[in-house]
């Protein structure tokens, strides 16, 4: 039975320093690079947007960031500019081992809608090939980490286990922009029958 960890957004954008900082987002590095062994299989997301990007702010004239807006048809939260294609911003951060990552997902590429989770876009119409890679490397497991928890975590969580894989969040190898938000997702995870773990517990595994 094989594993996947997916490393979900771990980019310098989400980081304190960054453009979109996670509390804490630098935190869950040595963390993560220390997991990484428990895994038959690394995979990473990241947040790749074009500077035109329906999800910034900077794009809506007269709005501001964190505004909610319809975008397409779609309740859109408004962000500051993050994550563009080839900047910085949207590396994954320096000290974060991806040796062992075997391909990596982008998501966020299409300037008219936003993509949350590693599997779809928001509006669940595109798909980024990430379930069929997993199906073919017989993926049974998947256990997620990363920034930020009730977002692109959360969402990611979400689709895994709609998509029937036994799905893990590593608590502590995650951080949220709102604390009380995550606790409401974690809710909602478990009533979905995700399990919730600390990075210590997959030893015993
Ligand atoms: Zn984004």
């Amino acid at each position: 039975m094989s594993r996947v960890l997916i490393l979900v957004d771990i980019q310098n954008d989400f980081i304190p320093g960054g453009a979109l900082p996670v509390p804490g987002g630098d935190q869950i590095v040595p963390v993560v690079n220390q997991i990484l062994p428990f895994f038959d299989l690394v995979v990473a997301t990241q947040d790749w947007h074009p500077p035109d990007h329906g999800s910034f702010a900077s794009n809506h004239p007269g709005k501001k960031v964190y505004d909610t807006i319809e975008l397409n048809g779609l309740q859109q939260i408004l962000w500051p500019d993050h994550c563009v294609q080839g900047s910085h911003g949207a590396d994954f951060v320096q000290n974060l081992n991806t040796n062992p990552v075997e391909a990596i997902f982008r998501k966020g590429t299409d300037p008219k809608i936003d993509s949350y989770s590693g599997f779809f876009d928001n509006g669940r119409k595109k798909s980024t090939g990430l379930a069929d890679y997993l199906h073919g490397r017989g993926v049974k497991e998947v256990f997620v980490a990363g920034l930020a928890g009730e977002f692109c975590v959360n969402y990611t969580i979400m689709d895994a286990a709609d998509l029937g894989f036994k799905t893990f969040l590593i608590k502590d190898a995650t951080r949220p922009l709102d604390w009380q938000n995550f606790e409401k997702a974690m809710q909602k995870m478990q009533e979905k029958g995700v399990t919730i773990l600390e990075s210590k517990d997959l030893g015993n595994r």
